[in-house]
């Protein structure tokens, strides 16, 4: 099976992060995505985030009736940080036979070489580098310059419609009042203003989790 990875804070996973999924899938033929939410992002740390829970029901609501759209749980029970390489580790280990694509932003390619252990990574996968709409600042030509052959070598592009949207975007759109229709899907739409979600700016929280209270030293990267 040809598996996407596809991590993120997804608070709240929105039609940016959809449709970067739905052209991987297709460009990359791959059989399924995995979305991955994180629970103690290594670059995120001094954010509240919501809950893992409520973050995993959203996303199964985005992606229901989407049988190649999948959910993984794997850093929420995992403690500690969630650096990316530790996934692909564990996915790895639990499905050999699968071949693993690790769906990122193309920008995120310029601190990819921050991230723990990038080599290991790109051995684990192959990592689809995702153009939003216009060129890139990395492309093929010059990713080898910036990471080195071999990494250079497991990189595999993908160009998607740009979809200007930020879940943090969102957040300040609740606490603002405004809406949220048609930048997330209907369900994910209902169940925020259901459960009272983001409405107050990021600046005051009203959730934090038990991602928030994982000490340790902070990490640039993934
Ligand atoms: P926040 O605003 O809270 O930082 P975000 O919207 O950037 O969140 P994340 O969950 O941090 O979303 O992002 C997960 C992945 O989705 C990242 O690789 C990011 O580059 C990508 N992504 C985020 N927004 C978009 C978008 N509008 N189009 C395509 N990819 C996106």
């Amino acid at each position: 099976m040809r598996l996407g990875i596809f991590g993120g804070t997804f608070d709240p996973i929105h039609v940016g992060h959809l449709v970067l999924a739905e052209q991987c899938r297709e460009q990359c033929r791959l059989d399924e995505v995995w979305f991955v939410p994180a629970a103690a992002p290594p670059h995120k740390l001094d954010s509240a985030i919501t809950p893992g829970k409520q973050r995993v029901e959203i996303l199964e609501l985005a992606v229901a009736g989407m049988p190649q759209f999948k959910i993984s749980d794997i850093e929420l029970k995992r403690t500690g940080l969630s650096f990316t390489v530790d996934t692909l580790g564990a996915v790895k280990a639990a499905h050999p036979h699968d071949e693993l694509f690790l769906l990122i932003g193309a920008d995120s390619l310029h601190d990819f070489p921050t991230w723990r252990d990038p080599d290991r990574i790109a051995e684990l996968a192959t990592i689809v580098a995702v153009n939003r709409g216009e060129p890139s600042s990395v492309d093929a030509s010059t990713s080898s310059a910036l990471l080195g052959e071999t990494i250079s070598s497991r990189i595999q592009f993908v160009t998607m419609p740009g979809i200007a949207v930020s879940a943090t975007d969102l957040r300040d759109r609740v606490a603002a009042g405004c809406s949220l229709r048609f930048l997330v899907p209907r369900a994910v739409e209902e169940y925020i203003v259901q459960h009272r979600l983001y409405q107050q700016a990021d600046s005051e929280p009203v959730s934090s989790s038990f991602e928030n209270s994982v000490s340790g030293s902070q990490s640039s990267g993934s």
